[in-house]
């Protein structure tokens, strides 16, 4: 290090007298609900590898044979020569899946949100976006010269307001996360979108968590409202529920054949490894042909939440997998996570400025690859940690 770079050190230190610091958990085993990390055998509820995927064993067969088919880099950008026959086929299927025209699939959800965004809107358009839009949406916002306007979280009050005050817009977006990831709640997005429709406005949904979760066969939230057709652009993330790694966008021909040409985060950047196309693909047909999975995250959400409930745990106003625990100030939230981790489950704990700072929280999710017996240790240990803490 020269002595030009002396001010991280100090910025470091700030982080940690601040109490802001975080060290990386590293794992010692493959991602699942059971995993040595840190040294220490846990149940994780931290993950959001809902069905499972990441060690599905059709998953990994299909990465390893793309290696030997098709060798390990693509060497190169989608629009130069990084493009293979398999590219085209993972988002012509990812199309069919999803209920769209086309689609065009990113490095990662974060690219696919920047490079989106930023494609799209210009100076004399406006933003329209949910407070509690995840960041990825922010970045892409911040990448623009838009006007901007943040409405108040699902306030379709606020939405309509905010949609009144952008009529002097050449163009506007009203973007929203589908499933918020700190409260596991859901966007009204049939409201949205008649709104989005009354106005003339265009609709984009972050589809993250909503992906592999929500809709018949987990197709999301687009098809949990059977919105197909009125939503322009439906952004996902194969790095969740599927287990794989990447972000696309679903839409109409125009839209893709456009990113192509103009998403920044899309022009500049190698394409996905065969293998990594291989293993999406193949988790996309997994997801329609063994239901068990989708079966099997909904049955385990309903297990734990219940019983949560029922032991008198605020877990807020959650619709899916995504369990919030809120428990009020940062040092409960802290302390809870700490004495779950003693008892041997891995929950990390969430405070201001993700969430306001008397609803700081420990967040469970919930994955289809959690046997009961998992579920029902994590509630037995929150009973006892949340008695000995007066929380319940
Ligand atoms: C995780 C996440 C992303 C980013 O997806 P990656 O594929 O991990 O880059 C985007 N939006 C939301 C709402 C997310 O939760």
């Amino acid at each position: 290090m020269t002595e030009r770079t002396n001010w991280l050190k100090e910025e470091v230190q700030n982080l940690k007298d601040q109490n802001l610091f975080g060290e990386l958990p590293v794992m010692e085993t493959p991602a699942g609900p059971r995993i040595r990390i840190n040294g220490k055998d846990v149940i994780t509820l931290s993950s959001n590898n809902y069905l499972n995927f990441t060690n599905h064993p059709r998953v990994i067969a299909a990465a390893k044979k793309a290696i030997d088919d098709w060798g390990f880099g693509t060497g190169a950008v989608r629009q130069i020569n990084g493009t293979m026959t398999i590219h085209n086929e993972l988002e012509k299927e990812l199309a069919e899946y999803k209920g769209t025209e086309s689609s065009l699939v990113f490095v990662a959800g974060i690219a696919a949100n920047r490079g989106t965004i930023q494609a799209l809107m210009g100076p004399e358009d406006a933003i329209i976006s949910d407070e509690l839009n995840h960041g990825s949406i922010i970045d892409g916002v911040r990448l623009t010269k838009s006007d901007r306007k943040i409405f108040p979280h699902n306030d379709m009050e606020g939405l309509r307001k905010a949609l009144q005050e952008t009529k002097g817009a050449r163009r506007r977006l009203i973007v929203a996360d589908g499933v918020f990831s700190m409260d596991g709640d859901i966007s009204p997005l049939d409201q949205i979108v008649e709104l989005a429709e009354e106005f003339d406005a265009m609709v984009m949904v972050d589809d993250a968590h909503g992906d592999g979760v929500l809709g018949r066969e987990g197709r999301g939230i687009v098809d949990h409202f059977g919105l197909h057709g009125r939503v322009d652009i439906d952004m996902g993330t194969l790095s969740k529920a599927f287990g794989c790694v990447g972000g696309y966008i679903a839409g109409d021909q125009e839209l893709r054949d456009y990113l192509t040409n103009r998403a920044r985060s899309f022009i500049f950047t190698t394409a996905h490894p065969p293998a990594i196309v291989q293993a999406c693909r193949e988790a996309i047909k997994i997801i329609q042909d063994e239901p068990e999975h989708h079966k099997r995250l909904w049955d385990n959400t309903k297990h734990f939440q219940e019983q949560m409930k029922d032991l008198g745990f605020n877990t807020g106003r959650t619709q899916t997998p995504i369990t919030p625990v809120i428990v009020g100030e940062a040092s409960k939230a802290q302390e809870l996570s700490k004495r779950m981790w003693d008892e041997g489950v891995f929950v990390k704990p969430i405070v201001f400025p993700l969430v306001a700072k008397d609803m700081s929280r420990i967040r469970a999710n919930v994955t289809a690859g959690h046997t009961k017996e998992d579920l029902d240790e994590c509630v037995e240990k929150f009973a006892k940690v949340g008695k000995a803490m007066g929380l319940i």
